[in-house]
Order: structure tokens, then sequence, then C-alpha cells
């Protein structure tokens, strides 16, 4: 799914992005196609759920989280079930427990649950922890954290928990075509800006505004539709166009981003 505005969203400007990062991109990139092997197992384990289901109808997202295995959540006659990729192949009795909890938070059904998953510890995908990364929040022009401790308190309760850094300085490249202004890593929970905003020539409310996107991010759900990951679905938009400054900020953009392809 694109956004409306396509020459006003900010494409991740690292590599590092393993499908979970919200890459923001305006060049296609923005939904990255789940592997068909596991779209096809994900499909599966929806179609088999739903025969459990007393009522309302499943949607799977199967994750590889280290901690959370399982999360459900109810919304509009719709049942998300957020699981471990473990869940995928599971037996019959533990997708009855599934419904089960899911319906009633039935205590069985949870101890079956939690059995399953001890059982399958395995499975969780042992990563190194990612690499702490040196925060630069101060640039010569705009401190990210100061930005950032603003936008939290007005906009989100200071509930945002990601922290933030001025992306790899002296990394020019001439001739671009596209630039990423911004990114959100989740594995990291890590908001990187683009250096190249680093700038006098670049209002506060800009490079604000681009913080206020990538903390979108850490709120918003990345569902899989149709096996492909949606980074900004229209409730993320409509919370972008919450942004005091957003019409100010999108034409700013627009007047100036080839100024920024140029550094
Ligand atoms: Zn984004």
């Amino acid at each position: 799914m694109k956004g409306p505005r396509a020459a006003a969203v900010h494409p991740a400007f690292d590599d590092a992005d393993d499908g979970y990062d919200a890459p923001c991109g305006a060049d296609g990139a923005e939904e990255a196609p789940e592997s068909s092997e596991r779209e096809a197992l994900r499909s599966l384990l929806q179609q088999r759920l739903a025969a459990y289901l007393a009522g309302g109808r499943p949607r799977v997202i199967l994750t590889d989280n280290l901690r959370t295995m399982l999360s459900i959540k109810k919304g509009q006659g719709l049942l998300t079930f957020r699981v471990h990729r473990m869940f995928a192949e599971a037996p019959p009795v533990v997708l009855r427990a599934l419904a089960r909890y899911a319906e009633s938070h039935d205590r069985e059904a949870a101890a079956v649950l939690r059995a399953f998953v001890d059982g399958n510890e395995h499975q969780i995908r042992r990563v190194t922890a990612p690499r702490p990364v040196a925060l630069d929040v101060q640039g010569a022009h705009h401190d990210l954290q100061a930005l950032f401790d603003g936008l939290n308190a007005r906009y989100f309760g200071e509930q945002i928990a990601a922290k933030i850094t001025w992306g790899q300085r002296g990394q020019r490249r001439r001739r671009r075509s596209s630039i990423k202004l911004g990114s959100y890593s989740v594995e990291e929970a890590l908001i990187r800006i683009h250096p190249v905003l680093d700038a006098s020539d670049v209002p506060g409310f800009f490079v604000e505004w681009i913080v206020y996107h990538e903390m979108l991010h850490e709120v918003h759900d990345m569902p899989i539709v149709e096996g492909r990951r949606i980074y900004h679905t229209p409730a993320f938009r409509r919370a972008e166009a919450q942004y005091e400054r957003y019409v100010e900020a999108v034409l700013w953009e627009r007047t100036n981003l080839h100024k920024l392809l140029e550094r």
C-alpha cells in the first residue's frame, strides 16, 4: 500500500533492513514481501485456527520474537493472533487451546499453550544481541534528543521508548535519486535520522516531522496483508497528519527535496 503523498514518505537509509524495520520507502520498497513458504504457513495456520473459533475471524501474524511468543488482540470482528513461527505447525490440541484462550482466557488452555512454548524453546531464534550503537544525538544544528523529548511529551504521553541517533556521517554519495531521511528499527528500538538534515538551512520543524514519523512506527502495527508487510497503514497516515506543522513540513519537503539529494 502506498500513501497518497509519495513525495513525503521517508525511506530508510540503512540497508540493514531485515523486513521488520520500517523502511518508510518512497521508492517502492515500502512493503517487504514475505517469503512464499512463510506466507503459506501463515495462511494455513489462519485457516486451521478459524475452524476452532466460535465467532470472529482470525488474522494470523507469524513472528520471530524472542520473548513474546503469543499476543492476541480483538477488534472489529477480527481476532489478531501474533504468534511465534513455532505455532505454524502446532497440533490440533494447541490450536483448540489458542482459540479457547483468545475467547475466554481459559486457564487450562493457557497451561496447554505454556507447555507447547516450553517444549519448542529450541525453535526460538538465538540472535546475538545487536551491536550497541553509539548514540549521536547532538548535531551541529539540531538536537535530536530535544526534538524527540518534546514530541514524546506533546504527542505520546512520554510512552515512546526508542532511542534516537543521527545516522552515520561521511557517507556522501554522488547522484542520489532518492534519500532515506529516517528509519525505525524494531529489533534495535532505534530511530536513525539522516545526517543530511543536520544543516542550518533545514528548519527544525522539518527535522521534527521526520522524527515524529519514525516515532509513530513504535506505536503502529506493521501488519502482513496478502504476504506483504504494510508499514504505513491508514491509521498511521491519519496519525501522521496530526503533526501540528504537517502541511508546512510536506510543503517544505516538496520544495527542498532536490537540495537534500545534492548533498
Ligand atoms: Zn515510515
